[in-house]
């Protein structure tokens, strides 16, 4: 494909994914020569209705507004890009499921969230149909020019469904929870960021979603031989992750 007609969206959210695209400074001349933007309003006023060949939508669902933008451009694309873990899992926002969202707007907003509507936080696969994920708080920008790379061929990149401790591992570091009694969601967490935390002597908090295939006992054992209790373990893993059940998964394996 010469040319790929793409849209970026942005649902609630802190932008940083689409950022990442703006950061790419090496690669964006090449990127505009092969894309043809059809909307992306963190870059431009410029607007371009019809159907598009790629939607990328970052954030989460949390209000009306952005069901309504979501279910528009679902229906004008060809195919949708999660991007981000907002769009992929709920992100921040939708940590706590079972709060009354209004109770949370008025203690954040106060008499101001009169001005604006919300509903419960959740991922856009909650509504629409997603036909890839790309996860990461932000996105790792060389998976983000992989998945361009790939859609200009018609297809989808593989990411990684290992664990970030496999990438620590590549990396040589030093197990914080071994060598340094620290809690560190590492081995339930989707890997592919270079285990970018623990390189910096950071614990990982799960920023891009739950692997899919973690063996959840065996790591609640090990921690808990460490003296590190589930209840810790829940509370990191459901920052970003609430949506796509970690809650279940560590429950089921306990109860
Ligand atoms: S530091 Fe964290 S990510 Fe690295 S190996 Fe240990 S548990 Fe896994
Ligand atoms: S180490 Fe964990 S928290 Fe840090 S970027 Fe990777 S997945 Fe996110």
């Amino acid at each position: 494909m010469d040319q790929l007609t793409v849209g970026i969206f942005g649902l609630t959210g802190c932008a940083g994914d689409q950022l990442t695209l703006l950061n790419c400074e090496d690669e964006l001349l090449a990127i505009a020569g092969k894309v043809r933007m059809k909307s992306f309003k963190m870059a431009s006023t410029t607007e371009v209705g019809g159907e598009i060949e790629v939607a990328f939508v970052e954030g989460s669902v949390c209000q009306p507004r952005d069901l309504a933008l979501l279910r528009e451009v679902r229906g004008r694309a060809h195919n949708l890009v999660a991007l981000g873990t907002c769009a992929c899992f709920g992100g921040v926002a939708a940590m706590d499921q079972r709060l009354d969202p209004e109770i949370l707007k008025e203690k954040v907003y106060g008499t101001e969230g009169d001005l604006f509507a919300i509903q419960r936080a959740r991922p856009l696969s909650t509504y629409v149909d997603v036909d890839f994920m790309l996860p990461g708080c932000p996105v790792e920008k060389e998976q983000l020019l992989e998945t361009i790379s790939c859609l200009l061929k018609g297809s989808f990149p593989e990411i990684p469904t290992t664990p970030v401790c496999a990438d620590c591992r590549i990396r040589e570091n030093v197990c914080l929870v071994i060598e340094k009694e620290q809690v560190c969601c590492g081995a339930l967490t989707r890997g592919g960021c270079k285990a970018r935390c623990p390189s910096l002597d950071v614990p990982c908090l799960g920023c891009r979603g739950p692997v899919e295939d973690a063996y959840y006992r065996a790591e609640m054992e090990f921690l808990a031989a460490r003296g590190v209790t589930r209840e810790v373990v829940r509370k990191e893993m459901l920052l970003f992750s609430t949506p796509a059940g970690m809650g279940e998964r560590l429950e089921k394996e306990f109860d």
